[in-house]
């Protein structure tokens, strides 16, 4: 296993934005998905957002040998049941994209009123050593659907999702603004000391076997 280098298992552009700006300063190449264009593509068919992320960082481990950190994330809407959850990103079939997927929503949302609108982002994130998931964490942020669709910054659900305690939604929030509050951030946070620790102790065995 390389653990010089750090793989991001996504190939979403917003995701991995929000992931690189959290993992700024560590003595570690990082990847994405993007560096491995013809790696088969896991089916996530758990449950739960740890549940995919676990199964996507032991896929993602697998093929290229690198310390690897996936996430999993979505929006849990509680007047859809908890839709889209786990199926945020085809949540409108398997070939949708965001528009399509926020048009899904708001239409079954259509005349509930705002105190009927809560919903919450959900993030997982996992971490591979070898072939073990060696950290997990969590984080969750909760807001208010809203029908018209505010700000060109972020990704996905975004434009739609109002955080209340700052009147903006996701999509008006700057990158800094968004990753303080966000489900990706507190998960993020939670599982950046576990990629230190195994990061600096690779760089101690190589000091090691060097001296
Ligand atoms: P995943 O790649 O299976 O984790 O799918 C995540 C999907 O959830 C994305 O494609 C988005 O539709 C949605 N999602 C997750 N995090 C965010 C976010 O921070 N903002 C907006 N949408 C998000």
């Amino acid at each position: 296993m390389n653990r010089n280098r750090l793989l991001i298992a996504t190939t979403n552009r917003g995701k991995l934005r929000e992931v690189l700006a959290f993992l700024t300063g560590l003595a570690v190449d990082i990847e994405s998905l993007d560096d491995f264009p013809d790696l088969s593509v896991p089916v996530e068919d758990e449950d739960t957002f740890e549940g995919n992320a676990r199964l996507k960082a032991l896929h993602y481990a697998r093929l290229t040998d690198r310390l690897t950190l996936a996430d999993d994330s979505g929006l849990v809407v509680d007047a859809l049941g908890g839709q889209p959850g786990v199926r945020s990103a085809r949540y409108a079939g398997d070939q949708c994209d965001d528009a399509a997927n926020n048009a899904k929503m708001i239409a079954g949302l259509a005349g509930l009123p705002v105190e009927r609108r809560t919903a919450r982002f959900c993030c997982a994130m996992a971490l591979v050593d070898g072939e073990q998931v060696v950290a997990t964490a969590t984080g969750e942020v909760s807001g208010l659907i809203v029908d018209d669709a505010r700000g060109s910054n972020g990704f996905g659900y975004d434009p739609h999702f109002l955080v209340p305690e700052l009147g903006l939604t996701a999509g008006e929030m700057l990158p800094d603004q968004k990753n303080q509050i966000s489900h990706r951030g507190r998960a993020l946070r939670a599982i950046r000391p576990a990629i230190e620790q195994i990061v600096s102790q690779a760089r101690t065995d190589v000091d090691d076997e060097a001296g």
